[in-house]
C-alpha cells in the first residue's frame, strides 16, 4: 500500500498540475476559442472580466442568539444576450473566484443553448448542512435584501444551485416581493405551488441523461451495455441516476459526500432511493461494496459522471480514470490539465456547458411561463427540453467533427461566437 501511494505521489509530482484559479481555467478555454474565431482584442477584453461584482456582508442572528457574519456575492459576467441568469450556491467554498468562474460559465451555457440570457452567479460561504431551516431562511432573506437592487425579471434572475433548492427560491421570491411587489418571475426553480415549472427539479439530470443517450447513439452502443458511475447524489446526480437507469443504462457506482457504493452487476436505483430517504446518504447501502469518492472516480466503467463539486478530476487522478467517456454533469469538474491528460489518453469529454444545461433551459421555460402567466404541462416541458438538448448536442458534435476539435472546444466556439456577435451588434465595443 505504502509503495503504491509513494508511486502515485511521485507520478503526481511529475505531471505538472497548473494551479489556475477557477475563473482563469474558464478564461483559458474562452481565449482559446477567441483565437480560433479570430475575435478582436476588444471583445476578448470585455469577456475576460465581469460586468458587476457585488460582495455583501450578511449578519444573521443564529438560533443560539449569537450573531454570525457570512460573506455573499452576486456576480454578473456578461449581459449582451439578455438579462443575467444564474444560480445561487450555499457552500463553504463558494468564494468570489469560484462564483466568478460559474458566472462566466453561465454566459456561455445560455449562449450555447440559444437562450435569451446573459450569465451570472451568486454564492454565500456557509455550510447549509449545519444550519437550521430558520437560520437558512434568515440568511436567504438577508442575502436577497443586499443584492435586491441588482435583480429584476428583465435584469437578473437567480435559481438554485449547490446547497440551495426550491424552498430557498421561495424565500428569495418572498423577500424580493416585500420590497418590490409580488414578482414570481424574479427567481426560477421555485416550488410549483408558487409558480414554479413542472419538471424543473429533474431538468438538469434529465438533460444529462438525454446527452448520454445521444452519445451512445452517436458511438453506436446500447445503453444496456454501458456501465455508468455517478459522483454526487444530490439534485443532479440522483435525477441523472433515475432517468439514465430508466433509459436502460447500467448504473454501477454512486456516491455522495459521505462515501460511495459499487456493484459491477448494476445498482437498483429505486432501492437506493428508499435507503437514502432513511439514511440521508447512499453510503451504507447493503448489498453493494463501499468505496471512497477517490476510488469511485477510478472505477472500471464506460461513462463517468462527476455530478458534485468542481475540480475533482485533475492531472493527478486523470491517468487513473478507467472510463471511456467523462460526462461533466457538475460545473467544471475537470481541471484544464486534467482535461489534457484525458485527451492524450483518448478519453472523450462531454462538456458542462452542454451537459448540465437542462436546468437553465427549463428555468427559461419557467420564466417564460411566469411572464405569460400560463402553466405548461409536464409533458410539454419534457418534450421541449428533449428537442433543445438533442439539437444542441447535435450542433456541438457536428462542429467538433467539422473543425477536428474536442466537444468542449466546439461548445465554447459556438457559444463565444454567439456572445461576440451580440456584443458587436449592441455596440458594446
Ligand atoms: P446538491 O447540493 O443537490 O448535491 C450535491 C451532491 O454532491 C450531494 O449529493 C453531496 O453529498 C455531494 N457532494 C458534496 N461534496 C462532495 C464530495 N466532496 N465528494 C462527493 N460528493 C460530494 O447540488 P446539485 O444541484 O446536484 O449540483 C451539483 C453540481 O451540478 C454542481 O457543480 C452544480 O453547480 C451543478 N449544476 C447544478 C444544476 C441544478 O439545476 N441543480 C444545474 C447546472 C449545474
Amino acid at each position: 500500500m505504502a509503495t503504491q501511494a509513494a508511486a502515485r505521489s511521485q507520478e503526481a509530482a511529475e505531471i505538472q498540475e497548473e494551479r489556475l484559479s477557477p475563473s482563469q481555467s474558464v478564461l483559458e478555454t474562452v481565449v482559446e476559442s477567441a483565437g480560433r474565431l479570430q475575435l478582436n482584442s476588444d471583445v476578448v477584453g470585455l469577456l475576460s472580466t465581469c460586468w458587476r461584482e457585488q460582495r455583501a456582508q450578511l449578519p444573521v442572528r443564529m438560533d443560539d442568539r449569537k450573531l454570525h457574519i457570512f460573506e455573499g456575492y452576486r456576480i454578473q459576467h456578461n449581459g449582451a444576450r439578455g438579462p443575467y441568469k444564474g444560480g445561487v450556491r450555499f457552500h463553504p467554498k463558494a468564494d468570489i473566484d469560484e462564483v466568478r468562474a460559474l458566472a462566466m460559465l453561465m454566459t456561455y451555457k445560455c449562449a450555447l443553448m440559444d437562450l435569451p440570457f446573459g450569465g451570472a452567479k451568486g454564492g454565500v460561504m456557509c455550510d447549509p448542512t449545519r444550519m437550521s431551516p430558520t437560520e437558512l431562511n434568515r440568511l436567504t432573506r438577508t442575502y436577497t435584501q443586499h443584492i435586491g437592487s441588482m435583480l429584476g425579471i428583465a435584469r437578473d434572475i437567480p435559481a438554485p444551485d449547490m446547497g440551495t433548492n426550491a424552498q430557498t427560491m421561495a424565500w428569495m421570491m418572498d423577500a424580493y416581493g416585500q420590497k418590490y411587489g409580488y414578482t414570481p418571475g424574479i427567481v426560477t426553480g421555485k416550488p410549483v405551488e408558487l409558480g414554479g415549472s413542472y419538471g424543473r427539479d429533474q431538468a438538469t439530470g434529465r438533460g444529462v441523461a438525454i446527452c448520454m443517450r445521444q452519445y451512445a447513439r452517436h458511438e453506436g452502443t446500447n445503453p444496456a451495455d454501458i456501465r455508468v458511475v455517478i459522483q454526487g447524489y444530490g439534485n443532479v446526480g440522483s435525477w441523472t441516476a433515475r432517468i439514465a437507469s430508466a433509459f436502460g443504462f447500467k448504473i454501477v457506482g454512486v456516491s455522495d459526500v459521505k462515501g460511495g457504493i459499487h456493484d459491477a452487476d448494476g445498482l437498483n436505483i429505486a432501492e437506493i432511493d428508499k435507503w437514502f430517504s432513511v439514511a440521508g446518504s447512499v453510503a451504507g447501502f447493503l448489498g453493494a461494496t463501499p468505496v471512497t469518492n477517490e476510488q469511485l472516480l477510478e472505477l472500471d466503467c464506460d461513462y463517468l459522471v462527476p455530478a458534485a463539486l468542481g475540480e475533482v478530476i485533475t492531472a493527478s487522478n486523470a491517468p487513473h480514470v478507467k472510463a471511456r467517456v467523462v460526462v461533466e454533469a457538475a460545473n467544471h469538474p475537470v481541471t484544464p490539465s486534467g482535461d489534457r491528460v484525458l485527451a492524450e489518453r483518448n478519453v472523450q469529454l462531454l462538456p458542462d456547458v452542454l451537459i448540465n444545461a437542462g436546468g437553465v433551459t427549463v428555468s427559461y421555460f419557467e420564466w417564460t411561463q411566469n411572464i405569460q402567466q400560463f402553466r405548461w404541462s409536464l409533458d410539454r416541458v419534457n418534450e421541449e427540453l428533449e428537442s433543445r438538448m438533442v439539437e444542441r448536442f447535435t450542433e456541438v458534435m457536428a462542429r467538433a467533427a467539422r473543425d477536428g476539435i474536442r466537444p468542449r472546444q466546439a461548445a465554447f466556439d459556438v457559444a463565444v461566437e454567439r456572445v461576440a456577435r451580440a456584443i458587436l451588434l449592441r455596440g458594446f465595443v
